[in-house]
């Protein structure tokens, strides 16, 4: 593998090389929490301690960096756990621009933890711009946004977004914060917004969000990066030099790391990413095709259908393909779509996505029941909003189970 190598090929090859003392060809799961020094603080390439460094996390967060184009990967134990690595890097009186059709423990994570440490957010609409725009406050250190969203699919232009934030800034004469050099790389203040995309919706595969202008992109490696349903896991990528300092000292400091098992599973998995991404995409479309024409669904909402308000920007910004995640509301409310759910067979009724199987869930009852009504409702989150995560399975027998379960 070399720097030009596609995409394809860095799935199954970066960051990896065969095992120097075997030959193995695949990385070892290295399960050790300690490494053996020659002479007191002398150790072989960086390893101390497996918190600090691990040669599988290495491979891993190599392999990462590469699919997302950046210089620098880390790997945390959890999406959120990746998350409470960047807003670690905020001061009490920061202020936070965040979507506001999140994933429910992202909106938690800043109402319910660092609210407390004096972390103030405003929620916008990200497809409007000028929202955006308006949100932003001399003290804005951070932008948070997803795209595509959950569960509306919405898709927010990242790069109009950066450019939005590359107007905010220190303005002349004044400090952002005072520097502490006893606080190590945490010490220095964040003088412009840091824009940090949570990719995981998309994957490495369908959207390439630093290339497009984010500092930071993240994952919860739960879903498409892990991708088969069987760990939690989550990620960062950036090619920021400083940033990547700053998030590599929390990383240990705070210490939520994934073991070696995890990331063995994650190496396995990104080998096929490439060619899973694109069942899921295949899959997706045939089935949002096929419920647009369906009698009792009232209306579908996937990036790939013309109908879709931001269907142009989603081809431009996601040019492989729209991804495996549909929402389609099913006529009547409540009753009929629980009716639905309750008949499905090969789909399983569960929270999460992202995996070779098929999900489905309902996003009001589900995975969106902490979320107020009245945001629910102003969010799009009807009574009768259904989510497919739609699996590799063959389409036809997938079409089959949901035709079955709308009879
Ligand atoms: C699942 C998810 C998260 C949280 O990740 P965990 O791995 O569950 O901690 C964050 N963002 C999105 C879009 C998710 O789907």
């Amino acid at each position: 593998m070399n720097e030009s190598s596609r995409f394809g090929t860095r799935c199954i090859h970066a960051g990896q090389a065969p095992d120097p003392t075997t030959g193995a060809i695949m990385t070892p799961v290295y399960m050790t929490s300690t490494f053996v020094q020659r002479s007191p603080g002398v150790f072989k390439d960086g390893y101390d301690y497996a918190r600090s460094k691990n040669p599988t996390r290495t491979a891993l967060e190599s392999n990462l960096a590469a699919l997302e184009g950046g210089k620098h990967g880390m790997a945390f134990s959890s999406g959120l756990a990746a998350m409470d690595c960047v807003l670690h890097q905020l001061r009490a009186g920061d202020h936070v621009v965040l979507s506001d059709d999140v994933y429910g423990g992202t909106f938690r994570q800043l109402d319910k933890i660092f609210r407390h440490h004096a972390i103030e957010v405003t929620r916008v609409d990200m497809t409007n711009l000028g929202a955006v725009r308006e949100a932003m406050r001399p003290t804005t250190r951070l932008v948070w946004l997803e795209t595509p969203s959950n569960p509306m699919l919405k898709v927010i232009d990242i790069a109009g977004v950066r450019a939005i934030v590359d107007e905010h800034g220190p303005k002349a004469g004044k400090a952002a914060g005072v520097r502490d050099a006893a606080l190590g790389p945490l010490g220095t203040p964040i003088e412009k917004p840091i824009l940090v995309v949570d990719n995981t919706f998309a994957s490495p595969y369908l959207q390439s969000p630093l290339s497009l202008g984010a500092h930071v992109v993240m994952h919860s490696c739960t879903k498409y990066i892990g991708g088969h349903s069987d760990l939690v896991a989550g990620a960062m990528v950036t090619s920021d030099d400083a940033l990547a300092e700053r998030l590599k000292f929390v990383q240990n400091a705070a210490g939520a790391v994934p073991g070696a098992m995890d990331c063995f599973l994650m190496l396995r998995s990104t080998k096929t990413l490439h060619v899973r991404m694109q069942r899921h995409c295949e899959n997706a479309m045939s089935i949002a095709r096929w419920l647009e024409k369906h009698a009792k669904i009232e209306k579908v909402i996937y990036p790939g259908l013309e109908s879709h308000p931001q269907h142009a920007l989603a081809k431009k910004q996601m040019p492989r393909g729209f991804g495996g995640m549909i929402s389609c509301v099913v006529k009547g409310g409540l009753e009929p779509s629980r009716k639905m759910l309750e008949r499905v067979a090969l789909f399983s009724l569960a929270e999460s996505l992202g995996g070779v199987e098929s999900l489905i869930e309902h996003p009001a009852i589900m995975t969106h029941a902490s979320v107020p009504i009245e945001a629910r409702k102003a969010l799009g989150i009807a009574d009768g909003l259904v989510r497919l995560s739609v699996g590799i399975e063959d389409v036809d027998d997938l079409i089959g189970d949901l035709d079955r379960a709308l009879a």
